[in-house]
């Protein structure tokens, strides 16, 4: 069980929360002003915003933890991006009370260090595509040391509170290594934590499979193909963000894949892609290698850079899995 008091847990816990309720408000208050980011994925004021809290809070609670965020707040300190930067302070304001764009720019940027041997990173929101419409999404914080995930924190304001793949009234879960993973409802705190347990199947023919809904972000015929080699019945579930990890975690579907897509063969995942998700999977009873089995290496810098693609099982089914990803897909 985890000791929820420890000082890392609760700002973990606790910012993660605020961030989720800063997303969610950013949602209902706004148009999706976004500027577009040179890989044209769209940046939206709730990234920013997220951010800036989480870099806010760190640096008051852990002065002497590294943080490792996807974003930075250049493009917010150009002519263009300035009315974005507006807006963003105006949502921070409302969650912290005051706060300046200048301020807004240090929180933001508080993410801009280098991976060390023990660091957090952060993707302030997971899964843009489906926050644009209306989908599953996820705020995804963990601390890894040494190449090695030890916490977790998924916030998923759109997932039911039993993690299925529907949408639900929010979720949080938390992982901690050796110490479970643990889900709680996002809107009541007050409420206990509960243990999550990934799927016992061990027939591949009842497996359900995962995956992005966008295809840029995978490659679905190679999918379909393992689904075929596996005997698989039931259709794909697509869903964006590590909200996915969570379904897998909580026992709602046994695979996940993240193949490559055609267009970007040599892609390799950022770090704040995978953490939180990998080690709330791990925690619940899960596998997650890489295409080849290899295990995730997070001792690489921003991505990683010695992994090709993901697998992610309930754990029983990796091997027959892993064996199917062999069979179909020519990897690099
Ligand atoms: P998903 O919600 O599963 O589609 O995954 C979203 C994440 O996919 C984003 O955070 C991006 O960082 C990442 N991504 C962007 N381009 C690619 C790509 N070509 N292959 C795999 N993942 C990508
Ligand atoms: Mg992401």
């Amino acid at each position: 069980m985890i000791d929820w008091n420890q000082p890392e847990i609760e700002f973990a816990t606790g910012v993660v929360r605020q961030a989720c309720r800063i997303a969610q408000r950013v949602q209902a208050g706004m148009a999706m002003q976004g500027l577009t980011k040179s890989d044209f994925s769209p940046v939206t004021v709730a990234d920013f915003a997220v951010q800036a809290i989480v870099g806010r809070a760190m640096a008051a609670a852990l002065p002497d933890a590294v943080l490792v965020g996807e974003e930075s707040s250049k493009d917010l300190q150009t002519d263009e991006g300035k009315p974005v930067l507006d807006t963003v302070t105006e949502f921070v304001k409302k969650s912290v009370g005051e706060a300046t764009p200048e301020q807004v720019c240090d929180w933001i940027d508080h993410g801009l260090s280098e991976p060390t041997d023990r660091f957090w990173t952060l993707d302030p929101v997971d899964g843009t595509k489906g926050y644009l419409r209306g989908g599953q999404y996820a705020i995804a914080l963990a601390l890894i040391e040494n190449g090695r995930v030890q916490l977790g924190v998924l916030g998923c304001p759109n997932l039911g509170d039993n993690c299925q793949p529907d949408m639900g009234i929010g979720a949080m879960i938390v992982a901690k290594r050796g110490e479970g993973s643990w889900l709680n409802v996002l809107v009541d705190p007050e409420d206990q934590f509960t243990r999550l347990q990934a799927s016992p199947c061990t027939d591949p023919k009842q497996a359900r499979i995962m995956r992005s809904v966008e295809a840029g972000h995978t490659n679905i015929g190679e999918i379909d193909h393992i689904a075929e080699k596996l005997a698989v019945e039931a259709d794909p579930v697509c869903m964006d963000s590590q909200a996915k990890y969570a379904t897998l975690a909580a026992g709602g579907a046994e695979v996940l894949l993240r193949l490559l897509t055609p267009k970007k063969p040599g892609y390799k995942e950022c770090i704040w892609d995978q953490a939180a998700g990998s080690i709330v999977l791990e925690e619940a009873g899960g596998k997650i290698t890489d295409l080849k089995g290899a295990p995730l290496d997070f001792s690489q810098g921003r991505h990683l850079l010695k992994n090709t693609g993901i697998c992610a099982t309930n754990g029983p089914l990796h091997g027959a899995v892993l064996d199917a990803i062999g069979a179909v897909c020519q990897l690099p």
